[in-house]
């Protein structure tokens, strides 16, 4: 039954392949010839498939583990260097119809303060968050078909583009809505978005159906297939992710790997990137009533796997987590991460008081952006506000060519360093500027091609002078 070119999720998510897998991994985790053959596979950076991935996490030997985190610096280091995207989530409505047990804006909470953003709100949120120098913002909402139809979703992209505040401009706008129709995806492609991105939360239907008892995300086959109709409908780069904490991670993890393998053979582009959020505390939700949840070891070493496993995945880090576990995984293969965010409909304009809260789930990591910018830079990463490929068109599979030949250095290197420049000049601390100035100069001198880093020093020179907006 399992075809990974079946468009029916059933088919290309099957149960009996996932069991099959797992069973596969455990009785070859301790076969250390076939540990090394994958380990070998994925050293020649073509990726891993499912069942040789599974066999790797179900591997509990110490030193192949380090042997994988290795890989994966190694890996993360070739495709997408030291840069370190960011950006910030924007809670649009949390308004929702859904019944959804993890997430407090499930129906039935009837406390949680019910918030949709006008357009004169949006202008506030996005002002706060331009003036802290967002240039890259991925919208959310609850699924209410009355309150956040896909009309007022559209108005809100087209208000988000339009809103300049002194150097200040949100240039990429990605989108976490429901699962909808590929008239409504078309819509938002139209519409200029980034990434479409859509949680499955877990690929093990019965699992899902019980978690999703009502509203319309209780259909796991119209749920799973979303990213089918997203692609149909002109969206060349979609976001995976599963809410780890839900159900067991062993199966999770066969089953964010073979949608990746189905949208790779359906589509001939896999995912963009691959979100891995854990359930955390939230208004009316405890996530010790779920039973899967996973140690930061197991966390890391599934970081690690998805890097090694598709390598021309981008992988992303919320601020659900801390700031010690953003550190441990970041040499895992992460490639971005949220900064200063606010889970709360308007949060940024005003932080709300504790006693009328909107928000979807607690942040652990609560630095501003400037922090984080500063930790990155210390850490030796270039924390980078690039959103060049998608408006240069380079989409799907054109950017996919981009970091398989490796042009990385070339095209997306310059491109942080230019926007780090305009952050430093514009928004940062004296102290991370000066940080900032120094990382720019050594990294400049690390483009390969001389007539690029050429004109790449000469634009971060033209921003010293006020001019904004270069890249390649
Ligand atoms: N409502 C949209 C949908 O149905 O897909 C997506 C927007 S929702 C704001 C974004 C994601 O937050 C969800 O897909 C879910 O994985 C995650 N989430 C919900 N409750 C959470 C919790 N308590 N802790 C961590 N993440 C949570």
């Amino acid at each position: 039954m399992y075809n990974v070119n079946s468009l029916k999720a059933e088919e290309f998510i099957a149960d009996e392949e996932i069991k099959e897998t797992l069973a596969y991994a455990d009785e070859n985790c301790g076969n250390m010839e076939l540990v090394d053959a994958i380990i070998g596979k994925a050293r020649q950076r073509k990726g891993l498939n499912h069942r040789e991935a599974s066999v790797l996490l179900a591997c509990q030997n110490e030193e192949k583990i380090q042997e994988i985190y290795a890989l994966a610096n190694q890996i993360k280091n070739d495709f997408y260097g030291n840069r370190i995207v960011i950006f910030a989530p924007l809670y649009l409505s949390n308004y929702c119809v859904n019944g959804c047990l993890y997430c407090p804006y499930h129906l039935k909470n009837k406390h949680i303060a019910r918030r949709k953003l006008t357009q004169e709100e949006i202008v506030k949120e996005v002002t706060a968050l331009q003036d802290m120098g967002h240039k890259r913002l991925a919208i959310e909402a609850g699924e209410d078909p009355v309150n956040n139809p896909i009309e007022y979703i559209l108005e809100c992209i087209r208000t988000i583009y339009g809103i300049r505040h002194k150097n200040g401009a949100i240039r990429r706008v990605n989108v976490n809505i429901a699962a909808t129709t590929v008239e409504n995806y078309r819509k938002l492609h139209d519409a200029g978005i980034g990434t479409y991105i859509l949680f499955q939360e877990t690929y093990h239907k019965e699992s899902y159906e019980r978690l999703h008892p009502t509203g319309p995300k209780h259909d796991y086959a119209y749920h799973t297939e979303a990213m089918d109709r997203a692609m149909e409908g002109g969206i060349d780069d979609v976001g995976l992710g599963v809410l780890f904490g839900l159900e067991l991670y062993r199966y999770e993890f066969a089953g964010l790997l073979m949608h990746a393998e189905h949208l790779e053979a359906v589509h001939g582009v896999g995912p963009h990137t691959i979100s891995v959020p854990r359930v955390k505390p939230a208004d009316d939700i405890n996530p010790d009533d779920f039973d899967n949840g996973i140690s930061d070891d197991t966390f890391a070493k599934i970081c690690a796997l998805i890097r090694i496993s598709v390598p021309y995945t981008g992988m992303i880090i919320s601020t659900r987590e801390s700031q010690q576990l953003r550190e441990k995984v970041l040499p895992l293969g992460v490639s971005q991460i949220s900064g200063a965010s606010r889970t709360s409909v308007g949060g940024y304009a005003e932080p709300e008081k504790d006693n009328s809260t909107s928000e979807q789930f607690d942040v652990s990591d609560r630095r501003s952006l400037d922090e984080v910018i500063n930790w990155l830079i210390r850490l030796g990463y270039i924390p980078s506000f690039c959103t060049a490929c998608y408006r240069e068109g380079r989409t799907g599979d054109r950017f996919m060519t981009l970091c398989k030949n490796m042009q990385i250095l070339n095209c997306c290197h310059p491109n942080a360093l230019m926007t780090l420049k305009e952050y430093l000049e514009d928004y940062a601390s004296e102290d991370t500027k000066k940080l900032g100035t120094g990382l720019i100069e050594t990294e400049l001198e690390k483009i390969p091609n001389p007539k690029v880093r050429e004109r790449a020093a000469q634009y971060i020179h033209d921003i010293e002078g006020g001019a904004r907006d270069f890249r390649f």
